[in-house]
């Protein structure tokens, strides 16, 4: 835990958000700036800043969060349709909490590229 990190003050119960579902491994919340009607953020319970920490320790976890993922698009009724999984890396890709994240974008046309 990084004590002056969002995410784990979120994940910790410190920060009050919307919990969509959560396990041992991460939570997944509703963005506070909807994107798409459906926006939700999986979020790693371990504090790994980037998409560059992760290391061959976490192909577990990575793997996890992309099956819970589908699991939810199956379960929101927009994953034959199509939805997005995204992850921004550093300034030039859009990272404003560093502590590594997926957005989960669904139940809208998605346009590309993004901008
Ligand atoms: P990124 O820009 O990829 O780092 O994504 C960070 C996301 O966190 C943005 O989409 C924000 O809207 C979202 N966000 C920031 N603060 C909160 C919060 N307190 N609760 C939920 N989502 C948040
Ligand atoms: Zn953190």
């Amino acid at each position: 835990m990084s004590t002056d990190c969002l995410f784990c003050k979120i994940a910790a119960g410190d920060i009050p958000a919307t919990i969509h579902y959560e396990d041992e491994r991460l939570i997944v919340l509703e963005d506070i700036n909807p994107q798409a009607p459906v926006h939700l953020l999986l979020v790693p319970r371990e504090h790994i800043p980037t998409t560059l920490d992760l290391t061959s320790e976490d192909n577990d976890l990575v793997g996890h969060i992309f099956q819970v993922a589908g699991k939810i698009a199956r379960e929101l009724g927009f994953a034959d349709s199509g939805f997005r999984i995204v992850n921004n890396c550093n300034e030039a890709g859009g990272q404003t909490v560093w502590h590594l994240h997926f957005h989960l974008l669904g139940q809208r046309q998605l346009a590309w590229p993004p901008g």
